[in-house]
């Protein structure tokens, strides 16, 4: 038997109906706040991903899956999907003669060689924005207070991690301070924290290996190493997120994984601390990949992770389902399908030739709230016998009233 590929999962049944019902409300958040649909390519040139996300990132030095195709060229399943959003926007030339700003927003595939686990897999779907053009704090705010509210609209209590990682250059003085300090305990931090002291020493404080440890609880402070100007900013952002009720706490180890952040990082957390996404500014990502210094600020949450945790009361009943055995019930059945549907009446009937007996159990099964009992006796008089599936009460109701009638009683 051939089976999926580790660490990839088909999607059906309730968790289908959770996906669909997400997508839906990310496409009308999305529609008030004017964000635009991207779609990119699910594979990108190697190179993207190493100078977007960052050649010292977790992702890129052991997570992607690179290949070359049968011209020779490198390419890479993307694992994130800011990379593409700012190379299109670079290559469209979007920032020319730029008076507003680009607002676009995903929703689609990524791939990571993770160790699959709860929460992790090797392909799995994000929903991000990307807002590129601006470096306003109101649209720090727009942008965290959108994935805030997407997430409460899906019933989920969360809350937003926020930390300043301040401008390159405030976190370069901070970086010769914290390397120094871990350095002398060297010895008792994990083996990657090891190597990331080299690469990443900042990823160091969001180890979650080494979380719980004196080390990292007493390790220099990056707030205490940003200029005035950082702060403001980051205060600003603060303000504006206490008008709009979102609820966040500051957490000055807060890191994330990708390279490319500046000043403000966030992540939406349930109180288990699972995060359901994340995200921050970047305000030199647009210039490292090629193009002109455009600060951009998004965020990208994991459409799985938000299925594992979200409530089962998804509702997949049918409104009516519609019985027939001989030929001329089938043809009258074709026609009120037809009817029904036109009306937005979720409907089905049977296909298989089945027994009366049979029908019955099948419009159990679906959760049908009304049946419509064809038959060939009441067709000649104009009639259609209607059953209340719940009740088990039934009626004849003359056939050209039926529509009104089922939408009166659904
Ligand atoms: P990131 O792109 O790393 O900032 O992650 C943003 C969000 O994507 C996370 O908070 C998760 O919800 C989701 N995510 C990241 N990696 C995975 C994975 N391997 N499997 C499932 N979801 C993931």
């Amino acid at each position: 038997m051939i089976t999926k590929p580790k660490g990839c999962y088909d999607l059906t049944g309730v968790d289908a109906k959770k996906y669909q019902k997400i997508v839906d409300i990310v496409n009308a958040y999305a529609k008030i706040y004017n964000y635009k649909y991207i779609r990119t390519p699910l594979f990108e040139s190697t190179e993207l991903f190493k100078r977007g996300v960052g050649d010292s990132s977790d992702i890129v030095q052991k997570e992607t899956y690179d290949f070359i195709d049968r011209g020779g060229r490198n390419y890479t399943l993307r694992p994130e999907g800011t990379a593409g959003v700012v190379r299109n926007f670079i290559e469209d030339k979007l920032y020319g003669n730029q008076t507003s700003v680009v607002k676009k927003y995903y929703i689609g595939s990524m791939y990571r060689y993770e160790r699959p686990g709860l929460g992790r897999n090797r392909e799995f779907t994000q929903f991000g924005v990307e807002a590129m053009g601006s470096d306003d704090p109101l649209l720090d705010a727009e942008v965290i207070s959108l994935s805030y509210n997407i997430l409460k609209e899906l019933g989920l209590d969360v809350t937003v991690k926020i930390n300043n990682l301040g401008s390159p250059k405030d976190r370069e003085n901070y970086k010769k301070v914290l390397v120094e300090y871990l350095d002398k305990h060297i010895n008792n931090l994990c083996e990657d924290c090891q190597k990331r002291i080299k690469i990443n020493p900042l990823r160091i404080l969001d180890c979650k290996v080494d979380s719980d440890s004196d080390i990292l609880k007493n390790a220099p402070i990056i707030s205490d190493y940003l200029d005035k100007l950082s702060t403001e900013r980051f205060n600003q952002i603060l303000n504006y997120l206490d008008y709009l009720d979102v609820d966040y706490e500051i957490d000055n180890n807060l890191v994330r994984g990708l390279d490319y952040y500046d000043y403000m990082v966030y992540e939406l957390k349930l109180s288990s601390s699972l995060a359901l996404g994340g995200g921050g500014r970047y305000n030199h990502l647009v210039s490292t990949l090629g193009g002109p210094e455009v600060p951009c600020v998004g965020f990208a949450c994991g459409i799985e992770r938000i299925i594992n945790v979200m409530e089962d009361n998804i509702n997949e009943d049918i409104d009516v389902y519609i019985m027939h055995i001989n030929d001329e019930e089938k043809y009258k059945a074709n026609i009120l399908l037809q009817d029904l549907r036109l009306n937005n009446i979720i409907c089905d009937t049977n296909f298989m030739n089945k027994s009366l007996k049979s029908q019955f159990k099948e419009a159990d099964n679906m959760k049908a709230k009304i049946l419509i009992i064809l038959n060939s006796d009441d067709l000649s008089k104009g009639l259609i016998t209607v059953k209340d599936n719940i009740t088990k009460e039934e009626v004849k109701v003359p056939e050209d009233e039926i529509i009104d009638y089922i939408l009166g009683v659904i």
